[in-house]
């Protein structure tokens, strides 16, 4: 992907400051953190989205991304790690090449995800999109 700019930092072309290495994966500081500390987990060969990433290579970001979680912990002193993965625009997706976001979180830190949670109409309106989900699932 020449235009990527996750590829431009695997290939060294733009600077990042790198946390962690291997053969097929890489861990760089958020430049933009939503809690100092922030950390991406990638992989060095482009895939995107999650849905058509090898699982193999899913495997490999999130092991990455628990031993980030405890550097965090360990190192930070954070008291709680938030794992967050965006597929797509409509999920807040920016960089179109697959990433692990580790954010390290502390006992009042600000950060407040907008989490409000909805209720459905009734228990058959659940059911029925539970019953959607699984008429598509397939291992
Ligand atoms: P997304 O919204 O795609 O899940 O997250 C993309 C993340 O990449 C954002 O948190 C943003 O701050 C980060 N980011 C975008 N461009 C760069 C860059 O050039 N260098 C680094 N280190 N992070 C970047
Ligand atoms: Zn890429």
């Amino acid at each position: 992907m020449n235009n990527c700019i996750f590829c431009k930092i695997v290939k060294k072309e733009i600077p990042a400051t790198i946390v962690y290495e291997d053969e097929h994966t890489l861990a760089f500081m958020d430049i933009g953190p939503i809690v100092k500390g922030h950390v991406l987990v990638i992989p060095k060969t482009h895939y995107d989205p999650l849905t058509e990433t090898p699982d193999e290579i899913v495997a490999q970001l999130h092991t990455v991304a628990k031993r980030i979680a405890q550097a965090q912990i360990d190192g930070l002193g954070a008291d709680g790690v938030n794992i967050m993965q965006n597929n797509g625009a409509a999920a807040g997706q920016e960089v179109p090449h697959i990433h692990v976001h580790v954010i390290p979180r502390f006992t009042d830190d600000g950060h407040h995800w907008n989490w409000a949670a909805k209720k459905y109409d009734d228990f058959e309106e659940m059911a029925e999109l539970a019953e959607k989900m699984l008429s598509s699932f397939h291992l």
